[in-house]
């Protein structure tokens, strides 16, 4: 037999690597503007076509390369920013693999031009799939243009994978946004098809801010800033009623690196403790500057984590740099309700006697029908029901029926009507030609009763219904899962971990199945179906905070945080449209829960009007 093993040749090689390097055009950009920097550009124009997929050219005034280093600049692990392995740990560049371009250069046409201040005539080399076409001197103004032309030109299933312009642009949006806020002392400016996108002059970084994000960032900013021996902090955070429901402007830097870190992220949200809706999230723009031995950020060259050595000290001295702007600025916290709630379990869910109980949900149940005592008045507790919660919500159904025609006509048109109508519902079927309710605000969902109408809280409501729902499973431990196609790996410090570990059996009866559960990672290879993995991450981020911030006390039951925590996480958001399906769906679910007046943290669910109430603000 002979020898079988062989050395890659260099482009195959380059290829492999450039796989892990550059997934899409956004990766292109990054790399080139993050070289433009370390090249101690002043001014960086970033010039884009068609999302990337025909063109990223980045144009520096950096210092440029010598006729060599020009030439070696796309050979792998070639890089002039560390020499050794202890320069790992005192990293000043973005950059220091030596993989970029060699990675760009074999699965793309390079262009580069390039001249040091001090030469007189600079070099100009083209690449095609890591071969060097040609390479010659040129006339060229001082720095580096790395044209970047049809990528994944020779690996076409790359190439189709790419999303939409719309989509790739984004991404490309997304990186030019990191690198612009994290160096405000450098000029950019952005081409897309020949338009200007961007046009950022030198400027201080709250300038920089607000042209990125608009004019009216201006008033929501509250300066952050805070110097210890350990980590110094400067940016701002944006005003608790200016909070948005999207993450799409936080942003960590450190070192002048964009970071993701869901640790101090979570440091933020705890200072917000309180002044925010559920489901909104702080804006915040961040400059965190640590000593470059404290962090370590060889983990992977496309990854945004980074690791902290002391993270729980950054975490604190974060926290409350953040808590104490805000106090500055006259934002005190209001009462927190959510912290009210007892921890006990309420009703039997719960095994309180030390046996398990059986839940049932009563699928045929409808509370819309009008076969319970019709002797009770048709408005009794209307207007009690905030202080008298769980004493026969189905009362304000009663009578609905029963009512004559006269002088409600109308409204009875409109009523909630017929088994038939909410069963067919259930089984899909529904022709909902009688709408009998409608989304109001993207908030509310109002639904007509014969005798008034009703408002229920779409948020609130979902989460007494995912939250009866988790508990069942939990309980009564039966849950089905859903297998990943690929194991899902969280990362996390000790302590969260151990709440994870803590809740593990809990989380396992509600269809979480873990592989791997150490002091720094989770390994999930099967989530509840009623979880997206999209959610994963951010419901054991929820969950973690929970644990964190509700002390447990000797009445503390697991089940119900971890039903309450995924009920938070999962329902449906405020500010979601609904369809009239499900809307309906959504309360006749929640008129099928035990408790179906108040949401998990004992906030009412939904309000009613009589029509006496209504009658009478006509008066
Ligand atoms: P890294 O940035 O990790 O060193 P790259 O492959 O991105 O690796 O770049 C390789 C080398 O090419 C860099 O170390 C630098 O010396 C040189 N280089 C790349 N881009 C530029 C630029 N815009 N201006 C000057 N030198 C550059
Ligand atoms: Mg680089």
């Amino acid at each position: 037999m002979t020898d079988i093993i062989q050395l890659l040749p260099d482009h195959v090689a380059n290829q492999i690597a450039a796989g892990e390097v550059v997934q899409r055009p956004a990766s292109v950009v990054k790399e080139l503007l993050e070289n433009a920097i370390d090249a101690g550009a002043t001014e960086i124009k970033l010039i884009i076509k068609d999302a990337g997929k025909t063109l990223v050219q980045v144009i520096d005034n950096g210092k440029g390369m010598s006729v060599t280093d020009a030439r070696l600049s796309f050979e792998r692990h070639a890089t002039s920013k560390i020499r050794t392995a202890e320069d790992l740990f005192q990293l000043h560049t973005k950059g220091f693999r030596g993989e970029a371009l060699a990675s760009i250069a074999a699965i793309a046409h390079v262009d580069l031009k390039t001249k040091r201040p001090e030469d007189e005539l600079g070099t100009a080399i083209e690449i095609e799939g890591s071969n060097v076409k040609s390479q010659e001197v040129s006339v060229t103004p001082t720095g580096t243009s790395v044209a970047v032309k049809n990528l994944f030109f020779n690996i076409p299933a790359r190439r189709n994978f790419l999303k939409s312009d719309t989509v790739e642009l984004r991404h490309i949006t997304d990186e030019f946004h990191r690198v612009a806020l994290a160096h405000p002392n450098i000029a950019f400016v952005f081409y897309h098809n020949g338009g200007e996108l961007f046009h950022l002059p030198k400027e201080n970084y709250r300038q920089r801010v607000v042209h990125i994000f608009g004019s009216k960032t201006n008033e929501k900013l509250v300066p952050v800033e805070e110097e210890t021996e350990v980590l110094k902090i400067s940016g701002f955070v944006g005003k608790p009623e200016y909070s948005k429901k999207t993450r799409s402007e936080q942003f960590f830097f450190v070192n002048q690196r964009f970071i993701k870190s869901p640790y101090l992220n979570h440091a933020i949200a705890a200072a917000f403790e309180g002044l925010l809706k559920s489901g909104y999230h702080a804006s915040y723009f961040l400059n965190l500057t640590v000593d470059p031995k404290t962090i370590d950020i060889n983990i992977h060259p496309t990854k945004t984590e980074i690791k902290f050595d002391d993270e729980h000290t950054l975490y604190a001295i974060l926290r409350s740099a953040v808590k104490h702007s805000l106090g500055q600025f006259n934002i005190a916290p209001v009462l927190d309700f959510e912290h009210q709630s007892s921890l006990n379990t309420p009703y039997s869910y719960k095994d309180k006697a030390g046996k398990a109980p059986t839940i049932e949900v009563d699928r045929s149940f409808n509370p819309f029908t009008d076969d319970s005592d019709t002797s009770k008045s048709s408005t009794s507790g209307y207007s009690h029901v905030k202080k008298s919660p769980a004493k026969h919500w189905e009362s304000l159904y009663v009578g609905m029926e029963s009512q004559g025609g006269n002088t409600d006509d109308d409204f009875s048109a409109v009523t909630f009507e017929s088994n038939s109508k909410t069963a067919s519902f259930f089984d899909g079927t529904s022709t909902a030609t009688n709408k009998t309710t409608f989304q109001l605000h993207q908030k509310y969902i109002v639904s007509t009763l014969k005798s008034g109408m009703l408002i229920i809280d779409q948020n609130r409501a979902h989460q007494r219904v995912l939250y009866e729902n988790f508990l069942k499973h939990v309980t009564i431990k039966e849950a089905t899962s859903q297998q990943l196609l690929f194991p899902l790996q969280l990362h996390f410090t000790p302590n969260e971990s151990k709440i994870i570990k803590d809740l593990k059996t809990d989380l396992e009866y509600t269809g979480f199945v873990f592989s791997e559960l150490s002091d720094k990672a989770i390994t999930i290879t099967g989530v509840p179906v009623e979880v997206p993995e999209s959610e994963v991450s951010s419901i054991f981020g929820q969950l973690i905070s929970d644990v964190e911030n509700d002390v447990p006390d000797a009445n503390f039951s697991a089940a119900d945080l971890l039903a309450k925590s995924m009920a938070k996480s999962l329902a449906i958001k405020n500010g979601k449209t609904l369809n009239h399906t499900e809307q309906e769906h959504l309360v006749n679910s929640l008129f099928a829960c035990k408790e179906p007046n108040m949401s998990p943290t004992n906030k009412p669910t939904f309000i009613t009007m009589s029509i006496d109430d209504i009658e009478k603000k006509f008066m």
